[in-house]
């Protein structure tokens, strides 16, 4: 057994510095320090152990896990590349993260974003709270510890700082972690570190090194054990065409050993597993060797976890990003794991549901499991852009129930033959490159429909609502009658059936007019002629009497229910007259049965 270096992500809202720390890193003033500097990987970074010791020196020298991992090994390209479809391992590609936040900006969409994933998949990690040299008054000391910094700051930068250390406190705790700056940290195991930082200056990067080999010796021991000789396990991150090279795929290798000539399985864009044989392992040359070159890689026989490589090789076309990568062997049936892996995320998650589509396995993965949270229901799941097939078949789910016409789109377009047909649908799309925000749409477009059913399912309700006949105002006796009228509460509205103080049927409003006008309806205080189809004037009811409108006892009861608190005050006193009245009759009446 052999202990690989942890693989570390870097994740935050976009501009909060992620490249810069990176760049930082990686970057001159560390590799200049005489300590063997850095070596480069494809799609990552590795800071050997002798280097972080010789920048960290006594802030780790009682980390005894410094002498048994190589080093750190930075994943270059930030956010959901390194969250991909490795269940068996609990997770995560990365390890170890780092979560940064520009400390003058505080928490963002995609910090939150991040910080969900994490939480998602337990990643431990840190907080770095960035670019401390832009407050106000903040003297910079390149390259200098954070503590060292801060011990030289005027007492007013000191406390400014602090404000903005605590407000991320806050957040987190809002999120349900608790964190402390990482120097007044009395329970790692419990308590979040927020390590305040630089990346322009470096001020501040020690620590960030030193945390996350804490870290490591705390989370990771034995999760990042691997065997030599077993059979290379990793991801895909991004395919390339390279000149001279054809495609390949940037891949980054946690677990196992790869050879030249090594049979490897991969996974398309059509859900199916693709095998091929490696051609050339690659990384790219030392910066000095390429300079007198044109050649910008350099060949290996074999890499041992961890390492990001270039893998050159046939039919690598429909090779999806987020993919697995796994070296055939007679022990274990490969081709069907990853299928068992693929489906777990891309299968029909349930009968009924909206639609997901994402560029990367990993984000589709994270989206699938954000989702599932919210307990929304997801139909399918699938990598590329939307195409035709989707909007057709969101349109059946549509017509059958409206919510799950719905399509969630991430870092993905609309295939470009599929622009009118999405236009011509009524499919919804959700589409954008923060999960967060986009769940967020489509949460609030279900609210919105929401509302909107239940107010036109209100409207559709008879309400209370009486007037009165007026007296010496009667115009005709019969078919139909026709009396003058004044509205007393609530809307009476044309079509309205009508009943008696006694609760009898009265007829049915046939009209209204006011000074030769007709009228759908009228409200409180208003007076019209009115015309009643069925009822007879001095046997139905008597000039002076006050009409209701008939409400139908199932209607009354959804208002009981649901509606009491939208009815006005006047409504409220009618919709009581009115149970009065036909309750004398039936004393049951809108009382709900034991099944209601
Ligand atoms: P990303 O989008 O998260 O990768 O952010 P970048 O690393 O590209 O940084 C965005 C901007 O912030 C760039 O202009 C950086 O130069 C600047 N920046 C990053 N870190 C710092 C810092 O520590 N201090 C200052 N003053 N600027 C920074």
């Amino acid at each position: 057994m052999k202990i690989r270096s942890p693989i570390v992500s870097v994740l935050g809202h976009v501009d909060h510095g992620k490249t810069t720390l990176l760049d930082y890193i990686r970057g001159s003033t560390i590799a200049d320090k005489e300590a063997g500097g850095i070596t480069q990987h494809i799609g990552a970074t590795e800071i050997p152990n002798d280097t972080i010791d010789e920048i960290c020196g006594s802030f780790i020298s009682a980390l005894t896990i410094k002498d048994l991992i190589p080093g750190l090994f930075f994943i270059d390209t930030p956010g959901h590349a390194a969250f991909t479809s490795l269940r068996k391992r609990g997770g995560a590609l990365a390890d170890l993260a780092v979560l940064i936040v520009d400390v003058n900006d505080g928490f963002k969409p995609q910090t939150f974003e991040a910080l969900n994933i994490l939480k998602m998949y337990k990643t431990p990690f840190i907080v770095v709270a960035n670019k401390i040299d832009m407050i106000f008054g903040w003297e910079t000391h390149e390259g200098f510890s954070f503590k060292e910094s801060f011990n030289q700051q005027a007492q007013s930068v000191k406390q400014a700082l602090d404000t903005k250390v605590y407000e991320i406190v806050g957040t987190l705790h809002k999120e349900g972690f608790q964190s402390e700056r990482f120097d007044r940290i009395s329970d790692f195991a419990s308590q979040i570190s927020i390590i305040p930082i630089s990346a322009r200056s470096g001020e501040g990067i020690i620590e960030v090194l030193a945390m996350l080999l804490g870290l490591a010796q705390e989370y990771l021991t034995e999760q990042l054990e691997i065997n030599e000789d077993a059979p290379a396990k990793g991801t895909v991150l991004e395919i390339k065409e390279e000149t001279g090279l054809g495609l390949t795929v940037d891949s980054i290798i946690y677990d196992g050993v790869l050879r030249t000539n090594d049979e490897i399985a991969l996974m398309t864009s059509n859900n199916e597993v693709l095998t091929t044989k490696i051609r050339s392992i690659l990384r790219p040359l030392p910066l000095e060797e390429m300079r007198d070159s044109k050649k910008k890689f350099k060949k290996f026989d074999e890499v041992v976890a961890a390492a990001g490589i270039k893998i050159a090789a046939p039919n690598l076309d429909d090779v999806v990003s987020g993919s697995p990568l796994r070296v055939l062997n007679d022990e274990e049936d490969v081709e069907e794991e990853i299928l068992k892996e693929i489906e777990d995320i891309t299968i029909n998650t349930d009968d009924e549901g909206i639609l997901v589509k994402a560029d990367t396995l990993g984000s589709l993965e994270a989206i699938v499991q954000l989702l599932k949270e919210l307990d929304i229901p997801i139909r399918e799941a699938d990598i590329g852009d939307v195409n035709r097939r989707d909007i057709i078949n969101s349109s059946i789910a549509l017509n059958e129930n409206e919510a799950h016409g719905a399509i969630i789109a991430f870092n993905v377009g609309v295939h470009q033959n599929s622009e009118e047909d999405l236009n011509n649908s009524d499919v919804m799309l959700f589409k954008g490159d923060v999960i967060y925000q986009i769940i967020e749409d489509y949460e609030e477009w279900i609210k919105q429909r929401e509302e909107a059913k239940k107010k036109a399912f209100y409207d559709a309700i008879i309400k209370p609502a009486k007037f009165m006949s007026l007296p010496k105002l009667v115009f005709r006796q019969s078919k139909p009658a026709i009396i003058g009228v004044e509205a007393l509460s609530g809307t009476v509205k044309q079509g309205q059936k009508l009943i008696n103080k006694n609760g009898e049927s009265v007829g049915i409003i046939a009209s209204m007019e006011d000074k030769g006008e007709t009228l759908p309806d009228i409200s409180r205080g208003q007076r019209v002629a009115m015309a009643i189809d069925n009822a007879i004037v001095g046997k139905d009811f008597d000039e002076g009497d006050e009409l209701f409108i008939d409400i139908p006892e199932n209607h009354y009861k959804f208002i009981e229910r649901e509606f009491k608190d939208k009815l006005t005050e006047d409504e409220f006193e009618t919709l009581y007259e009115f149970l009065e009245i036909k309750r004398k009759q039936d004393p049951d009446w809108g009382k709900f049965g034991l099944f209601e």
